[in-house]
C-alpha cells in the first residue's frame, strides 16, 4: 500500500514516478484513488452515504460524485475518518492563536482557511499528508534551484523568513510553526513574520535577520521589494518563494528587480498544499501522482485543454483523515494544450483566479458581464504614480478605488487616470456606465486573513461558478 512506504520509500517513489513519465504517474494516481475511495467509504459516514450507489474498485474519477466545501463542513464530524475529531473540538483548539504549531490530540495540526474568498473551513492533515507535502515541496521544488543558488544557500545555511498572516492558524503559519516545533534547532533559522504588522516593523526585523530565502504571499514580497528599492530594506536573499495568491508578471518583475533574486511560485491551497511547482516557463506543473486534478465546466463536465475552466475538482491522495475527493476548489485554470518546453511529464496549468471572486456588472441590455479580477487589476496597475491599489466592487454598476501613490505623485491625478482606464476597460467588456469613486481609506490587507487582495467584491452577487 502506498501509505506504508515511509519517508525514504516515498521519496524514491517520487523520483521513479517522474522518471517513468505519464504512464507511471497515471498508474500511481489510479491505484491511490481506488484505495482512498475504499478507505473513505469504510471510515467516513459522510462518504459511505454519498457512495452508496458506487460500485467497488472504482479508479475512474468521473464515476465519483463531486463535493463542495459547504457540504463537507456542514457534516464535519461524519466527514473525517478519525472519530476523535469533532468540529467543536477543532474549533475550540484553533480559537487560541498560541496553539499554532502545537499538535491537537497529540497528532493533528489544524489549519483555518480564510473566509474572504469563500466558505471558511477547518483543514486537518494526517502525518502521511504532512510527509508528502514536505517531500513534494523539497524534492520537486529543489530541482528548480539553480546550482549557484544552491551553493549560495549552502554557504549561508537555512535562514528563511516567511511573511504570512499569523494569529489565525493559517496554512503558511501552521506549516512553518510545525517545522520549528518538531525541529527546535531550526528555531533561530526560521522567522515567521506577520503581514499585518506595520511595514516599518517588518523591514526592521528583516534587516536584523538577513534571510537567505524569503517566502510569502506575492503582494507581501512585492511590498518588501519596494522597501528594498527605496533603500530602507537592506537584505540579499538568494531566492524568493511565493504562494497563496496569483503571481502576475507585473508583481514578479517588481519582486525580482527589487530584491535582486529569482521568484519561484507554488500552487498550493490548505486542502491541497503541494498541488504544483512552477517551471522556468512560468507554468505550474501539477503533482498528478498525488493529486487528481480535473478542470471542469459550470456543469462539471470536463474542460478541454486550452480553455478556461469554470472551476477545478481536486482529490488529495495523500490525506486520509479528512478525505477531499473530487472537491470543488474554486480556481479557474487553463491546461497547456501542448507539451511544456521544460520537459516535465506533469501537466502544466495557469491559475486564473478564484471563481467566487468573479465580478458581475450590469450591461446596457440588463444582462450580466463577468470580469476576472486579475484582468481588472492589470488595467490599472501600470498607471503612472500609482504604488498600490485596491478595487472593490460595491454594486452591479459601482466600484471604489483605494490608492497609494508614489511619494511625488498627486492622488487626484493618479485617481483620474486610473478611473479613465477602468471605465474604458469596463465599457469594452460591455458593462454599462460603472461609477468609480475614490475611497479615502488607504489599501490594506484583509483584517481577517492578512492577505492583500487587489480586487474583490464586497457584495455577494457574484456567481458561484
Ligand atoms: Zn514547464
Amino acid at each position: 500500500m502506498s501509505e506504508s512506504l515511509g519517508p525514504i520509500g516515498a521519496a524514491l517513489d517520487l523520483y521513479r514516478a517522474q522518471r517513468e513519465g505519464p504512464t507511471g504517474i497515471d498508474r500511481r494516481r489510479q491505484l491511490r484513488l481506488g484505495e482512498l475511495v475504499e478507505y473513505a467509504r469504510e471510515r467516513s459516514p459522510y462518504y459511505r452515504r454519498l457512495y452508496r450507489g458506487l460500485p467497488s474498485g472504482v479508479s475512474d474519477p468521473h464515476l465519483i460524485p463531486w463535493v463542495s466545501k459547504r457540504d463537507l463542513m456542514a457534516d464535519f464530524d461524519d466527514w473525517v475518518t478519525d472519530p476523535a475529531l469533532t468540529l467543536s473540538g477543532v474549533r475550540d483548539f484553533v480559537s487560541d492563536p498560541h496553539r499554532v504549531g502545537r499538535p491537537y490530540l497529540g497528532r493533528y495540526y489544524p489549519i483555518t482557511t480564510s473566509g474572504s474568498t469563500g466558505e471558511p473551513a477547518l483543514i486537518i492533515h494526517d502525518s502521511h499528508s504532512w510527509l508528502m507535502l514536505a517531500l513534494l515541496g523539497r524534492l520537486r521544488m529543489a530541482a528548480r534551484f539553480e546550482r549557484r543558488e544552491l551553493l549560495a544557500i549552502g554557504e549561508r545555511g537555512v535562514r528563511m523568513a516567511a511573511l504570512f498572516a499569523t494569529g489565525g492558524h493559517y496554512g503558511g503559519e501552521v506549516f512553518a510553526a510545525k517545522v520549528v516545533h518538531e525541529h527546535p534547532w531550526l528555531a533561530s533559522r526560521i522567522r515567521i513574520l506577520s503581514v499585518l504588522e506595520p511595514t516599518g516593523k517588518l523591514v526592521e526585523k528583516l534587516n536584523l535577520f538577513q534571510p537567505a530565502t524569503l517566502a510569502g504571499y506575492p503582494s507581501a514580497l512585492a511590498l518588501m521589494a519596494a522597501e528594498q528599492a527605496a533603500g530602507r530594506l537592506r537584505i540579499s536573499p538568494v531566492l524568493a518563494r511565493t504562494a497563496g495568491e496569483n503571481l502576475t508578471d507585473e508583481i514578479r518583475s517588481r519582486i525580482t528587480s527589487g530584491l535582486g533574486c529569482r521568484v519561484i511560485d507554488s500552487y498550493a491551497s490548505s486542502e491541497a498544499p503541494a498541488l504544483g511547482t512552477e517551471c522556468q516557463y512560468h507554468w505550474q506543473h501539477i503533482n498528478t501522482d498525488w493529486y487528481v486534478f480535473e478542470p471542469v465546466e459550470a456543469d462539471y463536465s470536463p474542460t478541454p485543454p486550452g480553455k478556461l475552466s469554470a472551476t477545478v475538482l481536486v482529490t488529495n491522495l495523500a490525506n486520509r483523515v479528512q478525505p477531499f475527493i473530487r472537491y470543488d476548489l474554486g480556481d479557474r485554470i487553463i491546461v497547456k494544450p501542448d507539451p511544456c518546453p521544460c520537459g516535465s511529464p506533469f501537466p502544466a496549468v495557469r491559475v486564473m483566479g478564484r471563481s467566487t471572486n468573479l465580478l458581475g456588472f450590469v450591461a446596457a441590455d440588463g444582462a450580466e458581464v463577468q470580469v476576472i479580477p486579475l484582468a481588472l487589476g492589470s488595467v490599472i496597475e501600470h498607471v503612472p504614480g500609482l504604488h498600490r491599489f485596491q478595487a472593490i466592487r460595491t454594486g452591479s454598476s459601482s466600484l471604489r478605488l483605494r490608492i497609494q501613490t508614489e511619494p511625488d505623485a498627486d492622488t487626484a491625478v493618479v485617481f483620474m487616470e486610473a478611473r479613465s482606464r477602468l471605465s474604458a476597460y469596463l465599457e469594452a467588456q460591455g458593462a454599462a456606465a460603472v461609477r468609480i469613486d475614490l475611497d479615502p481609506e488607504p489599501p490594506r490587507p484583509d483584517p481577517g486573513s492578512g492577505k492583500f487582495h487587489e480586487v474583490w467584491s464586497e457584495t455577494g452577487t457574484e456567481p458561484k461558478h
